[in-house]
């Protein structure tokens, strides 16, 4: 028997710190583990960027409360001391001093006579002081941008009202306007107009007596510091790659690095597309966009992972068939791919998680984000089981799904089938779903503008939930039963129209298009279903529930709503998509919504999650590493500190 592995380890505010188990490590070779030590050491290596990436001040305000917490030597008891202590521990979890999902600025439930105190009574020598400045200097530098809720008050807008650039408070601009940086941009030579390059992606854009000039992440230049030390790391890896391929897109990250030269980078990237053989894997580099509003700088972030030999070969019996998918799928013929290209879908487990993607993380990746690559060499895909599966172990506790479900039947049904429901429904949708369908000639990648992110998403989701309930899947041994389709259905209704509500304030509408996307569809097929009476609205003590009364009606509703968003997807119908997001998927029920917080706050869970990550630890004989130990902490702000001391590269302000 085996010790029961803790998921959770604490909870505040509106976040839970949970942990993940790396199934599968030990039975690695001594030449994988010690990959995976390089890699995860490089992916450590990063943090600080992050942080200044998301705002100029959060590397010298973390420093600053993390000499506090060290050293204040006062009252560590009262209300005041706990308050500071869970604005820090938010701050470490956001990577910044902006909420990690809803990018308004953090505040602190403490005043800034305290911060005052508390600065006072701690150890100077500890404080991010620069040359000639002392503590009041360093007060008065900060309070304003930690206490006033003016000031940097959002670390993306993206109300198209406002300058987009001068209002959003992260670090990849300074000085310059949106039009500015749009002018930019648009001159800058991207090279081969087939092949463009990703211009701006690796860089910070200021002003400089008057010109525009971009300051460039790599040896030598900005964020030096930090990148050398990852670069040290990754030429340790080199010494033990899992493939001739591994090695040479490595040599290339390392060249890209050093260089900040961005077709080095594509030569990267398809190197790390081609590279199926490598057990051990990473993705490390200026990535994803989301943290600039004009989509242009990428935030850094790493992610060490190795495959899960049983859990890909569901993926695998999922892209083997993706040609018969794609023929029997309610779709209109015109807007079906005669043939669906090669997907590389894999289960992963991961073994190490940095930069943007810790501690809050992905569950399924996607690259690379070049469209051209995408397109010339294909995409690696990959879904995360040890995320998805500790998220699950946790959930199991919480009360939730007995909260929100109106049957034990549908309990039981969720707790047996619910998980791998869950998986199979992000596979169809990552492998599948989005590479589904084509566009009717002539027909844009951007005829559907602002509502493009949710209808592609309902897309993805809506081919996934018409065949999680299809014999088919039986037939070729992914699923024991259809209890597996009902129990996703279950749980997508519930969330749609319910539990996902508890992310959304008060009086605000949904944003987000991925949530956007859930509400539309289950919106959808409740009042398109509401004769048949496929599913229905129950009130029982004051409290609303959504039961399925016809699970193969509701698939046939699935298949129609899906028939609809490809053919608005292909054909280019911009109106169409507009009326079905505007009167299915923004706004919300007040009712439902008030009571849903309502009932979600007497739970006492928190909306979201974000992990500790384990520890390797090389063990040497004669100074050769002859195994590597993995650890797994049960402390976020120990290993948050830890991180702090041992990887902190970048001077305080940059
Ligand atoms: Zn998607």
């Amino acid at each position: 028997m085996t010790e029961q592995f803790i998921y959770q380890t604490e909870q505040f505010s509106d976040i839970k710190i949970l942990r993940y188990q790396v199934p599968g490590f030990e039975d690695l070779s001594l030449q994988q583990k010690e990959l995976i030590y390089y890699l995860s050491e490089a992916a450590h290596c990063g943090r600080d960027i992050l942080f200044d990436q998301n705002n100029k001040y959060n590397l010298r305000i973390r420093r600053t409360l993390e000499a506090i917490l060290l050293s204040y030597d006062g009252d560590r008891a009262c209300d005041d001391f706990k308050n500071f202590e869970v604005y820090l521990k938010r701050i470490w979890f956001s990577n910044g001093i902006h909420h990690h999902y809803s990018m308004d600025k953090i505040m602190p439930e403490f005043s800034e006579e305290y911060f005052g105190e508390l600065i006072a009574n701690s150890n100077y020598e500890l404080m991010p002081l620069n040359a000639s400045e002392d503590e009041v200097s360093l007060i008065a530098d900060l309070s304003g941008v930690i206490f006033d809720s003016e000031e940097q008050s959002k670390r993306v807008v993206l109300d198209p009202k406002m300058d987009l650039i001068v209002n959003s408070a992260n670090n990849y601009y300074e000085g310059v306007s949106q039009k500015e940086v749009e002018d930019f941009y648009q001159k800058l030579d991207k090279g081969d107009v087939d092949r463009p390059i990703s211009t701006g992606l690796n860089s910070k854009l200021v002003k400089e007596n008057g010109v525009l000039v971009e300051k460039t992440w790599k040896i030598g230049g900005m964020y030096s510091e930090a990148i050398e030390e990852i670069v040290y790391w990754l030429e340790k890896a080199l010494s033990v790659t899992d493939s001739e391929l591994q090695h040479q897109a490595l040599t290339k990250l390392i060249d890209f690095y050093t260089t900040g030269d961005l077709k080095t980078f594509d030569d990267y990237s398809i190197l790390w597309v081609k590279d199926l053989d490598a057990h051990v894997d990473v993705m490390s580099g200026f990535i994803e966009v989301y943290g600039d509003a004009l989509a242009i700088k990428a935030s850094w972030e790493s992610v060490v992972n190795f495959e899960d030999v049983e859990g890909t070969k569901r993926t695998k019996i999922i892209s083997d068939n993706a040609q018969w998918f794609e023929d029997n799928s309610p779709v209109d013929s015109r807007f079906k791919k005669e043939v669906v290209k090669g997907v590389s879908a894999k289960v992963v487990t991961v073994a190490m998680l940095g930069g943007d993607c810790h501690p809050a993380t992905p569950i399924g990746i996607n690259l690379p984000n070049a469209e051209w690559i995408r397109k010339e060499h294909g995409s690696k895909s990959v879904t995360i089981d040890n995320i998805t599966d500790a998220y699950h172990q946790a959930s199991l506790k919480g009360g939730l799904l007995e909260e929100f479900s109106y049957s034990k039947e549908e309990i039981a049904r969720s707790e047996a089938f619910g998980h791998l429901g869950g998986n199979l429904h992000t596979d169809l949708h990552e492998c599948l779903g989005h590479g589904s369908g084509q566009l009717l000639p002539g027909v844009g990648m951007d005829a559907l503008k602002n509502y493009h992110s949710t209808l592609e998403e309902a897309r993805a989701d809506l081919f996934a939930l018409y065949y999680i309930m299809d014999e088919k899947l039986i037939e070729i041994g992914l699923i024991p039963s259809l209890e597996v389709g009902k129990a996703e259905y279950d749980g997508y209704i519930r969330n749609g129209l319910l539990t996902q509500l508890t992310r959304i304030e008060l009086g605000k509408e949904i944003e987000e298009s991925h949530m956007r996307n859930r509400q539309l569809i289950a919106k959808w097929v409740f009042e398109k279903g509401a004769d048949d009476k496929v599913i229905e609205r129950i009130e029982k003590d004051g409290k609303d529930y959504f039961v399925i009364r016809d699970y193969n009606k509701l698939r046939t509703l699935f298949g129609e709503l899906l028939e609809e968003v490809q053919r608005i997807k292909s054909e280019g119908d911009f109106e169409a998509g507009k009326l079905l997001v505007e009167n299915y998927a923004v706004k919300v029920d007040e009712r439902i919504h008030k009571q849903v917080k309502e009932r979600f706050e007497k739970l006492h869970l928190a909306a979201y999650a974000g992990f500790i990550n384990p520890e390797y630890k090389p063990v040497y004989h004669e100074g050769i590493i002859v195994d590597v130990e993995i650890i797994y902490p049960m402390d976020f702000s120990q290993q948050m500190l830890q991180y702090s001391s041992k990887y902190s590269f970048l001077p305080h302000i940059n």
